[in-house]
């Protein structure tokens, strides 16, 4: 069999492969959706699905077609099989919703450049919330960032797959600077200290939430 090109995952149909552009926290422009539309024309792309990362994967593309598919589309890879943080997921928070009391889509989009694409012991995917209705999808996420008038909670460990897990509170009333430190220190206890495969719900379920805060708080 041919090599996987790079950024493509091969389909069902041991043919076609999909790929996942990076769009940071969601966010697209007009010229971005206007030039995903163009390729997706040209090549006779078959899907395009919105995934619940809050990226477009593009679904049905030829082996031969992936490279020239990525180079028109200026746009980097978002990860999506490999053992490193996939991506940032955010709500609008006080951007443009009334309700948000904390600036989530800017520190979705840090955490984002902080972080996406650096090696991990597992895949590593954040979501971060404006508010306590938690849009975000912070509670199920392997580092989730909740908004609250008093500052930023940290819950480590969520998780949304067959086995969901809702992560553990670790701190409350973080100011943003504080918050950045504790997912750093977060994330470096995690990598040293967890097996490989081991998503951040399953390392705190094995070493205990009480162990994981004594290390990093
Ligand atoms: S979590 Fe709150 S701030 Fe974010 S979109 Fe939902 S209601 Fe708005």
């Amino acid at each position: 069999m041919a090599d996987t090109p790079k950024g493509a995952i091969l389909q069902k149909d041991k043919t076609t492969y999909a790929i996942v552009p990076r769009t940071p926290a969601g966010l697209v422009t007009a010229d971005i959706l206007e030039n995903i539309a163009k390729v997706v024309r040209k090549y006779e792309i078959s899907v395009v699905k919105i995934t619940s990362g809050q990226r477009m994967a593009l679904v049905g593309i030829k082996g031969e077609d992936v490279d020239a598919v990525w180079k028109e589309l200026q746009m980097d890879v978002g990860q999506a099989t490999e053992l490193c943080v996939h991506y940032s997921q955010a709500c609008p928070g006080t951007a443009v919703c009334k309700f948000g009391v904390q600036d989530s889509l800017g520190l979705g989009l840090e955490l984002e450049k902080m972080y996406e694409g650096m090696q991990f012991p597992s895949k590593v995917k954040f979501g971060v919330s404006g508010c306590p209705i938690c849009c975000g999808e912070s509670f199920v996420r392997d580092i989730g960032v909740l908004g609250k008038k008093n500052g930023w909670t940290l819950i480590l460990g969520g998780h949304s797959g067959g086995r969901p897990r809702i992560g553990d509170v670790v701190a409350e009333d973080l100011t943003t600077e504080q918050v950045l430190a504790l997912v750093k220190r977060s994330l470096e206890y995690f990598k040293e200290n967890a097996k490989k495969k081991e998503r951040i719900s399953a390392f705190i379920d094995r070493v205990g939430v009480d162990t994981v805060k004594k290390a990093v708080l």
